[in-house]
């Protein structure tokens, strides 16, 4: 992976707990290191290929000087996440933000917080069975292109299907997603129940029928295995309704714990059907 790299950017501002942090503006310094792949722009020799790093400069002192946090974590954290939106070539950053002036007694070179961020490649299900299931569809993908946390989104074919479990009664529309989003894990899940909540979804029982259901099946290769969160999907290697459309838009994609490309899998859960 190629790098851009800024060191000690300095920008005056306002970011700090006590009240005349407030006021009297102090430096702060930034070093970033964006990863993207400029093999096209060097290539090319364009700078329309590449993240412009005077764009970046550029960006980091207007977000420092236009805010104003008590914490430099806030800073670095946000900052970090809306340069990834901004610049949706860069594939992940790491920033560095440097508080030489601390109010710290002692003496010291500065204090500093690092905080990296990634976009990621993600798989996502949809389904729906009851009212409206095309609606419900239509409004995930409307939500998910409208949230600038999102970039990318193509959704499968849409099909239906018997439901799944032998609790719930419609008909199921399902799809697959794919998208990037500079989410983490969990806070891709909360922003997915807070679409599925606008889709008018009440959390009955598991499997039963729903206006809009929405699961993570893959997360990049990420294995995530925490009390809310299971990824990649524990069960969609059994699932056709989720292999099919997966498989018309990552055949190759490998399943980072069975080992299997979505194609295997999905002639294997045929096969068993
Ligand atoms: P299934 O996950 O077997 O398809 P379901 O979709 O009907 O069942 P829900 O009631 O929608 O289940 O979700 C129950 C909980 O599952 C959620 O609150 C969430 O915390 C958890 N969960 C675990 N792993 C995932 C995942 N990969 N994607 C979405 N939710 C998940
Ligand atoms: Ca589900
Ligand atoms: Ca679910």
């Amino acid at each position: 992976m190629d790098s851009i790299i800024i060191k000690d950017l300095e920008a005056l501002a306002c970011h700090g707990v006590n009240p005349e942090e407030k006021i009297n503006k102090q430096r702060f310094l930034f070093s970033v290191e964006l990863d993207e792949d400029f093999e096209e722009a060097a290539f090319r020799d364009d700078v329309d290929y590449t993240v412009s790093y005077a764009a970046v400069k550029k960006y980091i002192q207007a977000f420092c000087e236009g805010n104003c946090f008590d914490l430099i974590e806030t800073l670095a954290a946000r900052l970090a996440e809306n340069i990834l939106i901004e610049f949706p070539r860069a594939n992940a950053i790491e920033l560095t933000v440097k508080k030489p002036d601390a109010p710290m007694s002692g003496k010291f070179d500065y204090v500093a917080v690092r905080v990296k961020r990634k976009r990621t490649r993600v798989y996502l299900a949809l389904g729906s069975s009851e009212g409206d299931r095309n609606g419900y569809l239509d409004l995930a993908i409307d939500s998910l292109k409208g949230d600038k946390h999102f970039t990318n989104v193509k959704e499968s074919g849409r099909l239906l299907t018997q439901p799944y479990g032998g609790v719930a009664k419609g008909e199921f529309l399902n799809s697959v997603v794919e998208c990037d989003t500079v989410y983490a894990p969990a806070k891709l899940l909360e922003a997915l129940q807070s679409i599925e909540k606008e889709g008018g979804r009440v959390r009955k029982e598991r499997w039963g029928d729903r206006t809009l259901d929405i699961d993570i099946i893959f997360f990049g290769d990420e294995v995530v295995g925490s009390a809310d969160l299971c990824v990649p999907h524990p069960d969609m290697q059994n699932r056709l309704f989720v292999l099919e459309p997966l498989a018309e838009l990552c055949p190759n994609k490998l399943h980072p714990l069975l080992k299997k490309r979505v194609r295997d899998l999905l002639a294997e859960a045929s096969a068993r059907a």
